[in-house]
């Protein structure tokens, strides 16, 4: 454990379900008071609350924020700071894919994607920032992809959001490099959550293969090692960039993508 981390609080956004479900707990894990954010069911949303709170021994409180929407995205980081006192950690990490050639991408699709996967981690961090900056303390931490460092097929806007976050990333870095406050991202390669299930249909139809040709000729295919990276592998590296171990480290797009970006 970092017990640096012990009492610090924590936004994670998109936190209902996969990445950000599990690094919300891994941050409960090391002590932090969290705030998970996210669409889902609510009993379920309720009772993954509870049991992350209980396993942890730290408070949980859920907030439904509509990401898409700016205002909410901002209430979200300062009702946050009311409750807890401060946000000290901020983890943008909700996002959306869809796989389609871009001629016939849906229109309203590239503007919900723009809203969640971009502007939402501008909002947040633009309501976050004031806090941190006077406390001396923040960590903020961008979930990008692999696809902020390099391109695939269809899927030209999300690729466009990921790289659009990777810059700013890097922008705000340098803003507050004397403030004690950091700013990375993390690029993972595929992750086995609902967001990759669910765009291997789309990535078939679109290059004309079955689901199964899907995942082992294209997902694992971008992955030297072959295996899907885990959820611990991604903690490993949001935990250290919290800590104060990870006070140097700014600005910077960390891949944990089994080797796709060194080829
Ligand atoms: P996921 O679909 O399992 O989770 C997405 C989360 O975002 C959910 O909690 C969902 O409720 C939330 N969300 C969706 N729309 C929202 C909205 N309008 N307002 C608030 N919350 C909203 O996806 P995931 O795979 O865990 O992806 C998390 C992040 O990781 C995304 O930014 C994604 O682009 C990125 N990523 C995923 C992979 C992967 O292989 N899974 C790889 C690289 C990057």
């Amino acid at each position: 454990m970092f017990e640096d981390l012990r009492e610090r609080s924590a936004v994670v956004t998109g936190s209902t379900s996969g990445i950000g479900l599990h690094m919300a707990e891994a941050l409960a894990a090391q002590g932090c008071n969290v705030t998970i954010n996210g669409l889902g069911d609510k009993d379920e949303i309720e009772a993954e609350r509870k049991r992350i709170a209980e396993a942890h021994g730290v408070e949980v409180r859920f907030d439904g924020a509509n990401l898409m929407d700016a205002q909410e995205t901002a209430r979200l980081v300062t009702d946050a700071e009311e409750a807890f006192g401060a946000v000290d950690i901020l983890v943008n990490n909700a996002g959306m894919q869809k796989v389609s050639p871009i001629d016939e991408f849906p229109e309203d699709k590239w503007d919900q994607m723009i809203a969640l996967n971009l502007s939402a981690v501008f909002h947040a961090t633009k309501a976050a920032l004031p806090g941190m900056k006077s406390r001396g303390f923040g960590r903020i931490v961008n979930t990008a992809s692999a696809h902020g460092l390099v391109a695939s097929p269809f899927k030209a806007p999300y690729v466009a959001t990921k790289h659009g976050v990777v810059g700013f990333t890097k922008s705000v870095a340098l803003e507050t490099a004397e403030s004690g406050v950091t700013v990375n991202a993390i690029c993972p390669g595929y992750v086995e959550t609902p967001l990759v299930t669910g765009q291997i249909g789309d990535t078939a139809k679109a290059r004309g293969m079955t689901e199964e040709e899907v995942k082992n000729e294209v997902i694992l295919k971008a992955q030297p090692t072959k295996q899907f990276v885990t959820y611990e592998q991604l903690n490993g590296l949001l935990i250290y960039l919290c800590s104060d171990a990870g006070a140097s480290c700014t600005g910077s797009a960390y891949t944990v993508d089994g080797g796709w970006t060194a080829q």
